[in-house]
């Protein structure tokens, strides 16, 4: 077990998400405009050696949970050699992976081979004309290939994200709760959150999770809570329920309506390499310059140490404040 290094509020910081590219084959409405983003270079972007030092240095720090995003992280060139680097850092003890799923069908088995535990797969929509809109140009029988194949290699729990938005697929979250029962899938609503370009809350988009539930529940029943000993539970912002006796579990993530900041155990880094101490929060710190011109260890250290000194004690972000200038594709979402 690796130390516990605790921020400024006495919040232990144990979980780095890691954006391993600002690309993505995708256009999801919410996460990147139409025409997309300014494309970093590829020497603008960190080495897998790059990212390796980063990890063993946090790690030492107390960080043991590693999840690989983007962008989309599968659209990089030889990820499952990453995750088996990341793999043999000794204190990391947990590597996960959020994805559309539609590059899945080819990597799945390398990736658990290398040390991937488990997946998330982002599926807005179960209808594949509304699936290829919200993501334009995705293909919602690529995205359920990949959630077989995800299965199939063993990347388990497989949870399913559904960020809810009015007007777009807030028709369709009872259909979702109905995969727990069926198919035993485990389903998490996301509330869209407002970054970059996107004004979907401001439109009126924005759907609170609590009213994701009410509909749930008129149409299904009452749901139960899930104790933490679920494998589905983990130590992440969702809160975790299930109709009775469901296989799958129903979770509910709610950034902007109940804030989870108390308990943020997290930093990103993104995929130039910079440390970003909140998701809503604009500020960061430059790892990749040092890495670059040769500082060594502590140095490093001393740099992540004062990212998690400057991580905030919260958001202040309420339904119809805007966040961060960054789109979520660039912030390792
Ligand atoms: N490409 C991968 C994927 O889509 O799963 C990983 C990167 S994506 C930025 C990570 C997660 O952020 C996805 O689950 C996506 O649905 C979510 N996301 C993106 N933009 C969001 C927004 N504005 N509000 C809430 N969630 C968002
Ligand atoms: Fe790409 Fe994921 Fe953003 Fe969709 S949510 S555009 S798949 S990075």
């Amino acid at each position: 077990m690796s130390a516990r290094f605790l921020d400024s509020f006495a919040r232990p910081i144990s979980y780095l998400r890691v954006s391993v590219t600002d690309r993505c084959n995708l256009r999801c409405v919410y996460c990147m405009p139409a025409e997309g983003i300014p494309l970093l270079g590829h020497q603008d972007i960190l080495t897998f050696e790059e990212i390796e030092q980063v990890v063993r240095v946090a790690a030492g720090m107390g960080i043991h949970k590693i999840r690989l995003t983007g962008g989309e992280p599968l659209a990089r060139a030889g990820l499952p050699e990453l995750v088996r680097m990341l793999a043999a850092v000794p204190e990391v003890d947990d590597i996960s992976m959020t994805t559309n799923g539609h590059l899945l069908p080819r990597h799945a088995d390398d990736l658990a081979a290398a040390g991937l535990d488990r997946v998330n797969i982002s599926l807005d929509s179960l209808r594949p004309e509304r699936f290829r809109a919200l993501t334009r140009n995705g293909d919602l029988e690529r995205a359920w290939e990949g959630v077989r194949a995800a299965e199939s290699a063993g990347l388990t729990p497989v949870k399913l994200n559904v960020v809810v938005m009015r007007g777009f697929n807030d028709d369709e979250v009872v259909d979702f709760a109905r995969l727990t029962v069926a198919g035993g899938h485990h389903v998490r609503f996301i509330e869209v959150m407002p970054l970059g370009h996107n004004d979907l809350w401001a439109e009126d988009g924005f759907v609170p999770v609590r009213q994701v539930r009410e509909q749930i529940e008129s149409a299904l029943g009452p749901l139960e809570q899930v104790g933490p000993d679920s494998p589905a539970a983990g130590s992440g912002p969702a809160r975790y329920w299930r109709v009775p006796n469901a296989p799958g579990t129903i979770g509910f993530i709610s950034p902007v309506s109940e804030h989870f900041c108390a308990g943020c155990n997290r930093l990103r880094l993104t995929a130039e390499g910079r440390l970003r101490p909140c998701l809503l929060s604009d500020a960061e710190v430059d790892l990749r310059g040092p890495l670059r011109s040769g500082k060594d260890e502590a140095e490093l250290k001393a740099l992540i140490a004062s990212a998690i000194a400057g991580k905030p004690a919260g958001h202040r972000l309420g339904v119809g404040e805007r966040a961060v200038a960054r789109e979520m594709v660039q912030n390792g979402g």
